[in-house]
C-alpha cells in the first residue's frame, strides 16, 4: 500500500499545495505553502496532525505560509541546502541523494538547479509521488529565473530517470496555456494532440490536470523530449544536442 495520502490544496491563482500524510504514522508535510490559512484550515478539516514543511524552493508562492504554519504547528522545515539563507524558519537542509524520513515515508532528494539555483524535488518511491515544485509542470517546465539551459536540462533528465508511473505533483495548474505551447512547437504528436483535448475537457469542467504522471510528460512534454529525433526535426534542428533544442523550446516558450 502506498505510504503517502496526498491531499492537494489549490490557492491563490494557480497554485497547488499538497499534505501529504504517513499512513503508517500520520505525520504530515506540506509541501510549498503557498499561504498558511487555508492549508491549516484543510488540514484541521481531514483531521490531518501537520508535523513538517517539505519546500522546494525559496520562491514567496511556495514559502509564504512557513512561519505561520510553523507557529500554529510546531512543524520542522525542510528545504534546499543551496538555499539555507532564503527559506523562511528552516530547521533540516537537504541536498542530492539525501534520504529524508516523514513519519516512515522516505523521500529521495534531487538537486534540481535550472528554475532557481537551489531548487529541490522530493521523491517518495514506495508511493510513487513525485514533489517537483517548479522544476517540471504538466506538459511545461519553470522558467530560467536563476539558471542556464544546460543546467535544467541536467535537472529534467535525473527525473527522466524516474518510473513512467511516478505521480508528477507540481505546484501550479499552467496546463492547458502549456499545452497550446506545445502543440505550436509538436504539432506531430498524435499523444499530445489527445492529451490536449482531454485538458481542455478536465479545465471546462473545473477538475485539475495534476498530477500527471511521468509516463505522460514523457510522451508530451516538449520540454522533456528535447532528446528526441522527432521534435528536433520539427524544430529544425536535426541532429542538434539536446541541450540545444531545450534551449530552442524554452526560449519559444519565454516568447509564445
Ligand atoms: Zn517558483
Ligand atoms: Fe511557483
Amino acid at each position: 500500500m502506498s505510504r503517502l495520502e496526498v491531499h492537494q490544496i489549490p490557492v491563490l491563482n494557480d497554485n497547488y499545495v499538497y499534505l501529504a500524510r504517513c499512513r503508517a504514522t500520520g505525520a504530515t508535510g506540506v509541501v510549498d505553502p503557498a499561504v498558511a490559512e487555508p492549508v491549516l484550515a484543510e488540514a484541521e478539516r481531514l483531521g490531518w496532525r501537520i508535523t513538517h514543511i517539505l519546500n522546494t524552493h525559496h520562491h514567496g508562492d511556495h514559502t509564504g505560509g512557513n512561519l505561520e504554519i510553523k507557529q500554529a504547528t510546531g512543524c520542522t522545515i525542510v528545504g534546499p541546502k543551496a538555499d539555507r539563507d532564503r527559506i523562511p524558519g528552516i530547521d533540516v537542509e537537504v541536498d542530492e541523494g539525501d534520504r529524508y524520513t516523514m513519519g516512515e515515508a522516505e523521500a529521495e532528494v534531487f538537486f534540481v538547479p535550472g528554475h532557481t539555483r537551489g531548487h529541490i524535488a522530493y521523491w517518495f518511491a514506495e508511493s510513487d509521488a513525485l514533489f517537483c515544485g517548479d522544476t517540471l509542470f504538466a506538459l511545461g517546465c519553470g522558467r530560467l529565473f536563476e539558471g542556464a539551459p544546460a543546467q535544467m536540462w541536467d535537472s529534467l533528465s535525473k527525473l527522466k530517470r524516474l518510473p513512467k508511473t511516478a505521480k508528477v505533483y507540481c505546484a501550479h495548474e499552467y496546463t492547458q496555456a502549456n499545452a497550446r505551447f506545445a502543440l505550436s512547437v509538436d504539432a506531430a504528436n498524435d499523444r499530445l494532440k489527445a492529451r490536449a483535448e482531454e485538458i481542455d475537457r478536465l479545465r471546462a469542467a473545473g477538475t485539475p490536470t495534476v498530477p500527471s504522471t511521468l509516463g505522460e510528460e514523457l510522451a508530451t512534454n516538449p520540454f522533456l523530449r528535447a532528446d528526441a529525433p522527432d521534435l528536433a526535426a520539427q524544430l529544425g534542428l536535426s541532429g542538434a544536442d539536446p541541450v540545444e533544442v531545450f534551449a530552442e523550446v524554452r526560449g519559444r516558450k519565454d516568447r509564445f
